[in-house]
């Protein structure tokens, strides 16, 4: 917790603006070719509230806003959490910053679009009765057959008066992206879903790529970060108590082991080829 407070304190330093994601598509999106620097600050709330409104509270003092994505209360991830759903909701929302909808329904509901669809609308309502949610994040769920972003071939989420998604609606060609996935900031090498595949070999031939926050820190300080980034955080990764980091470290380079396994999986159409 304390390396992400220095995170965002040198981001500010170096003249960025830290602001969510829904206010990136109302008032920064259109100024592609805009000098001034901004960090969209993306959080997947994917298990522990609690770490998030910690990030969120550091946020709240230094004057920054961010965009939190909550999964469903059925997904079970919240359970044994210390905050309810509802109440890490209204928590987060009452600093000031945005909520937004972190939907899986494609893979909760086995891949049936119609399920999924009714799915949606009753998740989107649900979260909707804490805050008026405009933008909605995909989870990734790497080890689900389904990609829940699938849902919008059929469907359109502007019909429920949603002005975004992240994956969709983000102009990477002007915004570059860094994640946290894997726990890392190179993670995208392991990454199933959370990665924008069509930039990635160009930022990464411009050097553009870091393991560690400490690597990233010293990057920010030369100057070497593009003027508009979007940051996506999981903040039950982010802590301050040793045993729960090294708990995080030794599962996650377990989950890297098996997320590496999936990409490298040859597709059907291969397996044909071959
Ligand atoms: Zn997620």
């Amino acid at each position: 917790m304390d390396i992400y407070r220095e995170l965002l304190e040198t981001l500010q330093k170096q003249g960025y603006q830290l602001v969510s994601y829904g206010d990136y598509l109302r008032d920064y999106k259109s100024r592609t070719h805009d000098t001034k620097k901004y960090v969209i600050l993306r959080h997947d709330v994917d298990a522990k509230p609690e770490n998030s409104l910690k990030t969120a509270q550091i946020e709240k003092s230094l004057g920054a806003k961010a965009s939190y994505y909550f999964r469903t209360g059925e997904s079970g991830c919240y359970k044994g959490s210390e905050l309810s759903l509802p109440e890490s909701v209204r928590a987060i929302a009452s600093l000031g910053h945005e909520i937004g909808y972190h939907y899986e329904d494609m893979s909760l509901c086995g891949g049936d679009f119609g399920k999924a669809y009714d799915h949606f609308q009753t998740w989107l309502a649900y979260f909707r009765q804490y805050y008026a949610v405009e933008t909605i994040c995909m989870h990734g769920a790497p080890t689900s057959k389904y990609d829940s972003k699938d849902l919008w071939q059929k469907h359109d989420y502007k019909a429920f008066d949603i002005i975004g998604e992240p994956y969709m609606d983000t102009d990477f060609s002007d915004v570059f992206y860094l994640t946290d996935t894997g726990r890392c900031w190179d993670g995208y090498k392991v990454s199933v879903r959370d990665k924008i595949p069509q930039y990635q070999d160009e930022w990464t031939s411009q050097g553009l790529s870091w393991h560690t926050t400490p690597e990233l820190l010293e990057a920010i300080e030369k100057d070497v970060l593009p003027k508009h980034v979007m940051i996506t955080t999981h903040p039950q990764r982010w802590t301050n108590n040793k045993a729960a980091w090294w708990k995080e470290l030794i599962i996650q380079n377990t989950k890297n082991i098996i997320k590496r396994i999936i990409i490298n999986r040859p597709s059907k159409c291969d397996r044909k080829e071959q």
